[in-house]
């Protein structure tokens, strides 16, 4: 392996990843998305028996329901907001001098109906909740998305717009618990298929402000969500690639979800960051995909 100055340096240098100028933006090449496909086709092999409907939303969502899932109260510095120009002839002579001077323009735009989507499940629950009480059964839904997160940082794992593939289970709170518990243990087994170190540890959201703080601890002390974190741009810090994470019955409340018994719905996903596992096994294995261990190309490509 060759040596750069950094991880990002590495990535950017084989062509890998590709500069656009903003950090956590890039380009992907042919072989990186090829290690997302892969990995895609892995996990829908660990979870393909659960019959999960499949449903794909763009990488944007209806403001209205974003404004009422309360994401602006918990993570309002990660929001990211469509806006455009509706004005007319003289305000848009106005916004190109503002252009042209290198001026801010962004106040001669207006807010659209649409929010960049923060994570792959969001746009799933109001829609959930309009097709009436789940069957006894519950529902399991399989979703991927881009996401965006206001989130700038020279740590190619850190990125503004990533990849998240989810499970969403919504049913019982025996259902959703046993979901995860079983996400938790086919996660190990799925990642360990890959050859890279991992721990898997409680953990919280990053709440914003004050309030947020004790919102995180809360979380924390209850167990509510749990990452499998492997070693990416520090040892000492790893990184969270899969997210485990049970809301009680805090979206069934909110969009008005219930059960075949009427009761509230509780809800937890499995979240997989596409980009941050692919980032792992070039940090591990190298920037050559053909130049990998034999067992871990034989689980990506069989
Ligand atoms: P972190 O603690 O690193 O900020 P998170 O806890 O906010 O991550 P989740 O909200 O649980 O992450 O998102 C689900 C998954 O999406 C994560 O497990 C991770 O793999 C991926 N992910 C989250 N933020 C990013 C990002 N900025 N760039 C790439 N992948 C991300
Ligand atoms: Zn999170």
């Amino acid at each position: 392996m060759c040596s750069h100055h950094s991880f990002l340096d590495g990535l950017m240098s084989h062509g890998l990843l590709i500069d656009t100028g903003i950090d956590g933006l890039y380009g992907r090449s042919g072989a990186f998305e090829d290690v997302i496909s892969r990995f895609d086709e892995l996990i829908s092999g660990f979870g393909g028996g659960d019959n999960a409907e499949v449903v794909r939303f763009p990488p944007g969502m209806n403001r209205a329901l974003f404004e009422k899932s309360g994401y602006m109260k918990s993570f309002p510095q990660l929001a990211g907001t469509v806006h455009s120009f509706d004005g007319d002839d003289k305000q848009h002579a106005r916004l190109l001098e503002k252009i042209d001077a290198g001026g801010d323009w962004a106040g001669d735009q207006s807010a659209t109906d649409i929010v960049l989507a923060p994570a792959a499940c969001y746009p799933l629950y109001p829609a959930v909740a309009k097709r009436g009480a789940l069957p006894p059964e519950g529902r399991i839904y399989d979703l991927n998305s881009y996401c965006f997160r206001h989130e700038p940082s020279k740590d190619p794992a850190r990125m503004q717009m990533f990849r998240m593939r989810e499970y969403v289970r919504i049913g019982s709170p025996e259902q959703v618990i046993d979901f995860r518990k079983v996400w938790l243990e086919r996660g190990r087994e799925l990642i360990g298929r890959l050859g890279v170190p991992f721990d898997v540890d409680v953990a919280n959201d990053p709440f914003f402000g004050r309030a947020g703080r004790m919102m995180a601890s809360s979380q924390r002390d209850q167990g509510l969500k749990f990452e499998l974190l492997i070693p990416i741009e520090s040892v000492e810090k790893p990184t969270a690639c899969l997210s485990f994470n049970y809301h009680q019955d805090h979206f069934g409340l909110l969009w008005g979800i219930q059960t075949n018994t009427g009761d509230v719905a509780h809800t937890a996903c499995v979240g997989f960051g596409m980009e941050r596992v692919a980032l792992a096994l070039f940090k591990h294995h190298g920037f050559d995909t053909r130049a990998w261990p034999k067992a871990v190309r034989a689980a990506l490509w069989g």
